[in-house]
């Protein structure tokens, strides 16, 4: 009976509504936290996974040696590399493709390149149009690297104090 009461009171008061106003009147007035992506963004992680690069020396010589250490370690079966023997005795790879639709990002390449050749740029943000665009050659991939260099290398730098 008393409970009835309670709720019947509650109900005519519109204490509940009430309740609900004192919410959305606090973060009408508080500071936003909302992002108005993509004309605003939020600071990314130099750790961040994203697209994929391969890396050269600033003489312009391909980090990779073909070790395939990351072909070895990923878990998706994503990486497909083949290789070639130098007439200096150095190993280069004839291919090396990653299927962005195989790859889940979990960045074990790039962990386990000993020469900081494969690495993942905090680019987030592409798409594929065609079929087969999946598809990330060693060209696609050293022109992307190429491109971002600076980022790159800035990323690496300001991640090596915590490695
Ligand atoms: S990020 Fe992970 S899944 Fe993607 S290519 Fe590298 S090791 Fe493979
Ligand atoms: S990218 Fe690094 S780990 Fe992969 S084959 Fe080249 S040197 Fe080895």
């Amino acid at each position: 009976m008393i409970a009835n009461m309670k709720h019947y009171f509650k109900s005519f008061a519109l204490l509940e509504l009430f309740k609900g106003l004192k919410v959305t009147g606090t973060h009408l007035f508080s500071k936003k936290v909302t992002i108005q992506y993509p004309e605003e963004k939020t600071p990314i992680s130099p750790r961040f996974r994203g697209h994929h690069a391969l890396r050269r020396y600033p003489n312009g010589e391909e980090r990779c040696i073909a070790c395939k250490l990351c072909e070895a370690v990923c878990p998706a079966l994503a990486i497909t590399i083949d290789l070639e023997e130098r007439d200096d005795g150095t190993r280069r790879t004839t291919q090396y493709d990653i299927d962005m639709f195989k790859c889940i990002y979990c960045g074990f390449c790039e962990e386990a390149c000993p020469v900081d050749a494969i690495v993942e740029t905090k680019i987030f943000e592409y798409h594929f149009e065609e079929r087969g665009e999946n598809i990330m050659t060693k060209e696609k991939l050293l022109a992307f690297g190429d491109k971002h260099e600076v980022m790159i290398a800035k990323d690496k730098a300001a991640d090596a104090p915590y490695r």
